[in-house]
């Protein structure tokens, strides 16, 4: 470890020396020597030291405490107080600057280098327990924002079952046969996307909290990979062609299954989901000795560029979906799937023209 830069702020010539020899005796680096409370700013500004060491007395309108307070407060640097019998108006100052430790001349040096130790000791569980706080009010507002978007995703199906419940209430066997329905059909899609929303929140805190378990076992990629194409072929209605390609089988790898679902099914989801117009869907799988490869390609409306920096954040959606559904969790989700396996997501789209995800895993 490189030795601590200290400052010493002494006007005593001799005194400041004789501290400086100590000091380097004890394996500290003295980076200056300041002998006013102006000279000290100026020199804690420019060397940025760990520590400063303060006489109180000190010529010119700056005194000690004055200059202490200054670099405290606004560089962040601890202050060690070393001075002569005080009297009492001065110690109550040198007590409400909050001081990281205070020794009296004529100094001893051991005494010196345990105050020393424990300013700097202090001053570092300071700045942790600061950096703790900013990550904790982080936190706070990401789930306050969050709150708000889920409660505003949750009011728009609500909305839509408390209508058509209301209807039906009201004009129940009035309504023709189709109208009611329509209407029940409404309100069990609404239920459905609330708990598809449910779902995916619950997932996403699992996530965060560290709670999802990665369980890799071995499969086999391909059949897997070709399995869900399958599957969206069938539920999303034909309107996107759907491809299937993969080379370098058979690949039969230790991935979590279920992770590895989220994964295929959101990107495909997506792909699927913004291609209004149709146009062609492939999933290529390329299996390498090392890594396999996964990509997700679309012909759809593509992302604006500068919706790309937050995509995989939760609740980020592009300016160009206009009323296509989504709440922004899918990607989120589809990221962390893909972290946990230790792999990496990358994205490259054309507006108006489309996009492809591209997803390497390690091969374990
Ligand atoms: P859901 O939670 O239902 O998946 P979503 O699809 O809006 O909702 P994500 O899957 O996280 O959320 O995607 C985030 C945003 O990224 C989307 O809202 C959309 O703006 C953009 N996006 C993702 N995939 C594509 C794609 N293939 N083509 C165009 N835009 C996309
Ligand atoms: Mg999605």
């Amino acid at each position: 470890m490189p030795p601590m830069r200290l400052l010493i702020v002494e006007d005593e010539h001799l005194i400041a020396y004789d501290l400086k020899e100590s000091l380097e005796r004890f394996g500290y680096e003295v980076i200056a020597i300041a002998d006013t409370g102006l000279d000290a700013v100026r020199q804690a500004e420019s060397f940025r030291p760990d520590l400063v060491l303060m006489d109180i007395r000190l010529p010119g309108e700056m005194d000690g405490i004055a200059a202490s307070e200054q670099i405290q407060n606004q560089l962040q640097i601890p202050v060690v107080y070393l001075t002569a019998n005080a009297d009492q108006a001065t110690l109550e100052r040198v007590t409400a600057s909050r001081p990281f430790g205070y020794v009296l001349k004529p100094f001893n040096d051991r005494i010196l280098s345990t105050t020393i130790e424990i300013a700097l000791a202090r001053h570092r569980a300071e700045i942790a327990a600061q950096a703790a706080q900013h990550i904790a009010e982080a936190e706070m507002h990401r789930r306050t924002e969050h709150l708000a978007v889920v409660s505003h995703e949750i009011r728009t199906p609500l909305a839509a079952i408390r209508a058509c419940a209301d209807s039906l209430q009201r004009y129940g066997n009035l309504l023709p046969p189709e109208k009611q329905r329509q209407q029940l059909q409404q309100i069990q899609a609404a239920a459905e996307s609330l708990s598809l929303l449910l779902e995916d929140i619950l997932l996403l805190e699992r996530m965060h909290s560290d709670h999802l378990e990665f369980v890799p076992m071995p499969i086999d990629v391909i059949s897997f990979c070709e399995e869900q194409v399958e599957v969206w072929r069938y539920t999303s209605n034909h309107q996107c062609q759907l491809a299937f390609s993969s080379e370098g089988g058979p690949c039969i790898t230790r991935l979590d299954q279920k992770l590895l679902w989220h994964v295929i099914n959101n990107l495909l989801s997506n792909a699927v989901k913004y291609s209004p117009e149709g146009g062609c869907v492939s999933l290529s799988v390329s299996c390498q000795p090392e890594s396999i490869g996964l990509q997700v390609k679309d012909e759809g409306i593509g992302i604006p560029p500068e919706a790309l920096p937050l995509l995989f954040e939760p609740f980020h959606r592009a300016s160009n979906v206009g009323q296509i559904p989504g709440t922004g969790l899918g990607l989120a989700i589809a990221k962390r799937c893909i972290d946990l396996h230790g792999g990496e997501i990358g994205v490259d789209s054309t507006l108006g023209q489309g996009t492809v995800f591209t997803v390497r895993l390690q091969r374990r």
